[in-house]
């Protein structure tokens, strides 16, 4: 299937490593020119130099999402590299761990920033763009917590919420400028983030079996699945699927619909 987005021009945040690279090196294997961005130099650079090896039309910038002035300026430098952003993947790291009373001010702030307005600021800067020309893709990357809440992951579960209620809001007000807006939301996926989560344990393989067989699928899913995902909803044949939050967890949650 030519999915139809050979040449568009993406900006994955959150992509030196896990879900966010993978998405955009599905991006990338469809033709689309892909500016990476991250907070790290290193691992940019890595993910820059890895996708070119591959073929592929690749940038990379810098950027913090937690940065109130962040998004908007990878938005710019984005466009100031490749051109304007027809596909944008809003991706970053999950807020720590913790019960609700346990995370502080700060804690509730940071995830807020990044994960939240993070995710809205990046979207505001690049949604003028994507109407005037009658062409856009925003894909949010959050958590089956969206559906599901996660015990001890309070930040996660209260800010994947609202970037999928700004999801569903926006995807009705610019649908008819071309623009469709969609929520993915990953489960178990075997990412360097999961690799960490599980290291305190005696025998990390062992304990990536063990959450895997936890899975209805009996294994935990692979970055470049949701990469996948990430790609056809980036597409011009997605083009009637809109507002949407799709799963990709096994069937792991048990949640009708
Ligand atoms: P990861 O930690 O492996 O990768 C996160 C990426 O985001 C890295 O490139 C990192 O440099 C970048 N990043 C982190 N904070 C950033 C910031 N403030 N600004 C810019 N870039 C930043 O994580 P992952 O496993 O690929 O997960 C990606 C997202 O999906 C996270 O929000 C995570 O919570 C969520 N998620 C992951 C899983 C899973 O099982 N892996 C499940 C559900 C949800």
């Amino acid at each position: 299937m030519d999915l139809g987005i050979s040449g568009r021009i993406a900006l994955v945040t959150g992509a030196s490593r896990g879900i966010g690279r993978a998405a955009a090196g599905a991006l990338a294997r469809e033709g689309a020119h892909v500016v990476v961005a991250a907070r790290g130099v290193p691992g940019v650079e890595r993910a820059v130099e890895e996708l070119r090896a591959e073929g592929a039309v690749a940038e990379g910038i810098v950027v913090d999402m937690a940065d109130p002035l962040g998004p908007a300026e990878a938005v710019a430098r984005a466009e100031a590299l490749m051109g304007p952003v027809d596909i944008l993947v809003a991706n970053a790291g999950g807020p720590p761990p913790g019960r609700f009373l346990d995370v502080g001010e700060e804690g509730w702030d940071l995830a807020v920033q990044q994960n939240l307005l993070g995710t809205v600021r990046l979207i505001r800067a690049a949604l003028p763009g994507m109407r005037a020309r009658g062409w856009g893709r925003i894909i949010t990357i959050t958590s089956t917590s969206v559906r599901e809440v996660i015990d001890g992951l309070a930040l996660s579960n209260a800010t994947r919420a609202g970037v999928a209620g700004a999801v569903r809001t926006l995807a009705r007000e610019v649908a008819a400028d071309g623009v469709t807006v969609n929520n993915v939301l990953p489960g178990p996926i075997l990412t360097d983030r999961m690799r960490e989560l599980l290291s305190g344990q005696p025998d990390l393989e062992a304990a990536i079996a063990k959450r895997g067989a936890r899975n209805p699928t009996g294994r935990v899913g692979a970055p470049g699945e949701v990469g996948d995902l990430v790609a056809f909803l980036a597409s011009e044949r997605a083009g009637f699927i809109n507002g949407a939050s799709v799963m990709i967890d096994g069937g792991e949650s048990r949640v009708v619909g």
